[in-house]
């Protein structure tokens, strides 16, 4: 359904997100995995055509179903926003209007693509509320954001993101601010909207206990480049790439947890002024050998499992 090749994003002649490829099925999730700064929002970005201005795609493309997202006009992006692919976001009180009750502002996000009387669009805001979990949405269309706790805040912006039912739905570390019960039910619930509603559910983090729960497929992003992509069993029965394998390592032990020190992955991502060729995991990579400067193979290592690393060669 969507289709992403070999994607490239570049601001002010950096490349930010370099040569990334995947796709997803109806009905399935795929979740970005990667620290802070790995290109993981820039991504999700660039595939809605929500560039930040001083960015622009500068190879690749973006398909939906038969329509080539990257050639669009701006135009006619609006049509495909919403309508075929919803966005949530991070942090729910800052993307929420705080000046507008919850009520009107699901009902703008129904109005912007269907051409229906107020009555209509009102049951249809109930209607999504309810749909979202939203407790007694009737009496509490007339609330601020202010009013409501970080999870209904994000229960109305998924409402918001399903205004026009997307066929897909990018949610952009959707739990990340959230108290860990609540981030549980949000996750539930894009679960079960994904499968309820067929819909493909790109989710953006960098909790592995997460992907573990929810991912179909997996791409792990560093440096703004895919480094492995594969399904969730493989990746969690045979991490192939030394980045995904330290991730791996860093998790506790639920079973024994006071029993060793956690390691972690010693050093930082390469900001993108100082990423040249080759490996650009290879300051912090312990398998790393003399060739890893030079630029890496994107090898299929085992079916469907993609791993860009020398040492698979
Ligand atoms: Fe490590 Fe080399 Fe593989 Fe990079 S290419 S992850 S440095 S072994």
């Amino acid at each position: 359904m969507l289709e992403v090749c070999n994607l490239t994003v570049s601001i002010e002649g950096l490349i930010i997100v370099r040569q990334v490829t995947f796709s997803l099925e109806r009905g399935k999730t795929l979740c970005l995995v990667g620290e802070s700064g790995c290109g993981k929002s820039m991504t999700a970005l660039a595939v809605m055509g929500l560039l930040p201005e001083n960015a622009r795609i500068t190879e690749g493309s973006v398909r939906l179903n038969d329509a080539t997202l990257t050639t669009m006009s701006e135009r006619q992006l609006c049509t495909i926003r919403g309508r075929k692919i919803g966005m949530i976001f991070q942090e729910p009180m800052t993307s929420l209007n705080p000046v507008l009750t919850i009520g009107k502002q699901v009902r703008e996000a129904v109005l912007q693509h269907e051409q229906i009387s107020n009555v209509a669009a009102q049951e249809r805001v109930v209607e999504l509320l309810s749909a979202v979990g939203f407790p007694a949405p009737v009496e509490r269309l007339a609330d601020y954001p202010h009013q409501l706790s970080g999870g209904l805040r994000q229960r109305v912006m998924i409402a918001m993101a399903l205004a026009c039912s997307p066929e897909i739905l990018i949610a952009d570390e959707p739990t990340t601010a959230l108290d860990v019960t609540i981030q549980g039910q949000i996750l539930v619930l894009l679960k079960r909207l994904a499968h309820d509603r067929d819909m493909g559910l790109t989710l953006i983090t960098h909790d592995l206990g997460v992907v573990s729960d929810m991912a179909d497929q997996i791409a792990v992003m560093y440096a703004g480049e895919i480094v492995e992509y594969t399904s969730r069993d493989a990746f969690f029965a045979r991490p192939l790439h030394p980045y995904s394998q330290g991730l791996l390592a860093c998790l506790p032990d639920m079973e024994e947890p006071n029993r060793r020190r956690l390691p972690t992955i010693p050093g930082t991502v390469p900001p993108p002024a100082a990423r040249g060729t080759g490996c650009l995991f290879r300051e912090r990579c312990p398998k790393a050998m003399p060739r890893c400067s030079s630029p890496v193979p994107r090898l299929e290592v085992e079916s469907e499992h993609f791993v860009s690393c020398h040492f698979y060669l």
